[in-house]
């Protein structure tokens, strides 16, 4: 009735949690409760509040997931590429017209401030739209004759049923290219986005059911990371796996691949080195560096880590840093204010403090922050280091947090020496005003993704993808709807 409809928006007005959805697994069109399985609790970041509680797949319910995706591949493989994009478009459609509930869910379990979560989703519709319409272009090619009347060509088929792993730091963004990407392609898949964040995928699920995906095409699982992944890839059904995380586990997860054969898009972390040049805007490249750093708390794999200031500007630079972090307002994501919000557990903050302490214990200058934020969340200090010397944990291990590190370079060579350094290798970052020099830096940076004078690398069109350790294959792109095709020759005579 209009009066239940009008208590209901009350209610979501003031209560942000009556957003947040009961937590299911969906496999083969079910929703699936709880009941009997092992569970755990879903943690608000900023308050440590119970969010849900996050039923945990059963081996039983990964074989009715894989069964599903094995007929459900059947199904959506032998649909014409413009029904597959038609349901893509739809579902980018209901996101939008449920962005209060997503986007809300979104910074409940990942903590992000509102504004980050709805610039994602739009970030996220469009890259289903992208694959959507990218769906419809897998071309293949038709070869010149050896013989005459004879016919030689390339089709692109889908590679099969995809098991998709996916990170909590973009609750929307890294399932939108996993479940874009597959589906576009006519591929089937079983996903497990991460347990911190499991109610921003199911919304999304939700989305792409509604907007006539077969049953079966998508289940959506969760339960102990290793455990699924493990049970997942030694399934010969799958052929093929999308992870985005740490390289450990990345690594780890390549090996279990390896046995079955199955195809693999490793999205892993980054390090990424910012170059600043002498002839740099110092204001505008400040005010970029500091709100890329910041963003998501520094829990972006492409954030900007490893500073490196031409030193005729690196005081200026780290003063001009330091007076703009002291201005970032951190706090509760819900809040509209809030430009930082908090780490996602309490193991990433305790990582951040140790990395921290290790480089003030080897040399480094704490400009500012440098400690945990006392009271309920995982709140850590928006921080500066400068000077930290290279043995220092920081500058070897990818931090994920919101930490800046500065130091200061005399020569190009020196620069490029140390940005390649380390075996990451996904984004880096350079501002000079000097064309010469941008050649070189596209020429000799080690890194699959380089913004110049920009911290921008990542919009649908574009491949996104590392290099070196970081990883191999690309999402979004046309490079990601190829990595999820097989390629066929057919000859006749
Ligand atoms: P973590 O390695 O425990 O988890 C990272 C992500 O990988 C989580 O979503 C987790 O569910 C998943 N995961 C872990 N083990 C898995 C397995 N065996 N099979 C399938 N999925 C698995 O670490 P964390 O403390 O949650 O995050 C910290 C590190 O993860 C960071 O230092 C960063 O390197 C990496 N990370 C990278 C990205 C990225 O975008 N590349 C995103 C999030 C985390």
């Amino acid at each position: 009735s209009q009066e239940q409809t009008v208590a209901q928006a009350e209610q979501l007005n003031t209560n942000p949690l009556a957003h947040y959805p009961e937590l299911q697994l969906f496999i083969a069109g079910e929703w699936v409760s709880k009941g009997d399985r092992k569970s755990e609790d879903v943690l608000n970041p900023a308050t440590g509040e119970v969010l849900g509680e996050l039923p945990h797949a059963t081996e039983a319910d990964l074989d009715r997931a894989l069964a599903a995706a094995e007929e459900g591949f059947k199904v959506w493989r032998d649909k014409l590429p413009e029904e597959r994009s038609a349901v893509l478009r739809k579902a980018a459609a209901l996101m939008r017209e449920r962005e209060e509930q997503i986007t809300t869910a979104a910074s409940l379990e990942s903590g992000k401030p509102i504004m980050q979560s709805r610039m994602e989703l739009k970030m996220s519709t469009e890259v289903l739209e992208w694959y959507a319409e990218e769906g419809r272009r897998a071309y293949g090619r038709v070869l010149t004759q050896r013989q005459p009347g004879s016919r030689m060509y390339v089709v692109k088929e889908p590679v099969g049923p995809v098991a998709a792993f996916a990170p909590w730091n973009f609750p929307q963004g890294n399932p939108a290219r996993k479940m874009g990407a597959s589906l576009a392609a006519g591929c089937s898949c079983v996903f497990k986005p991460a347990e911190e964040t499991p109610a921003t995928g199911l919304l999304m699920a939700k989305c792409l059911q509604d907007a006539g995906l077969p049953d079966g095409v998508l289940s959506v699982v969760y339960g102990v990371p290793h455990v699924i992944s493990t049970y997942l890839l030694s399934s010969p059904i799958i052929r093929k796996m999308s992870f985005t995380g740490s390289v450990p586990v990345g690594k780890a997860l390549m090996k279990l691949a390896a046995d079955n054969m199955i195809r693999t898009t490793m999205e892993l972390g980054g390090h990424a080195p910012v170059l600043v040049f002498e002839d740099a805007d110092l204001e505008s490249t400040l005010d970029m560096a500091v709100a890329a750093k910041f963003r998501n708390a520094g829990q972006v794999c492409v954030s900007p880590t490893r500073f490196y200031v031409h030193e005729s500007l690196h005081a200026r630079f780290v003063e001009g840093f330091t007076a703009r972090v002291n201005k970032i307002v951190v706090g509760n994501g819900l809040d509209e204010n809030t430009q930082m919000g908090p780490l996602i557990h309490s193991r990433r903050r305790d990582a951040i403090s140790d990395l921290v302490d290790d480089a003030v214990k080897n040399g480094a200058t704490l400009n500012t922050g440098g400690e945990a934020i006392e009271g309920p969340g995982n709140f850590y200090k928006p921080t500066v280091l400068s000077d930290i010397p290279l043995s220092a944990r920081i500058m070897n291990e990818e931090p994920f947090g919101p930490v800046a590190l500065i130091n200061s370079f005399n020569d190009f060579d020196a620069a490029m020496k140390e940005a390649n350094r380390l075996p990451f290798g996904l984004a880096a970052f350079a501002f000079t005003e000097n064309t010469r020099r941008v050649n070189q830096l596209g020429e000799q940076l080690e890194a699959g993704m380089i913004g110049i004078n920009s911290f921008g690398i990542s919009v649908p069109e574009s491949p996104f993808g590392g290099i070196k350790e970081s990883g191999h294959g690309s999402e979004e792109g046309i490079e990601g709807l190829e990595a999820c095709l097989v390629t066929k020759f057919i000859t006749e005579v």
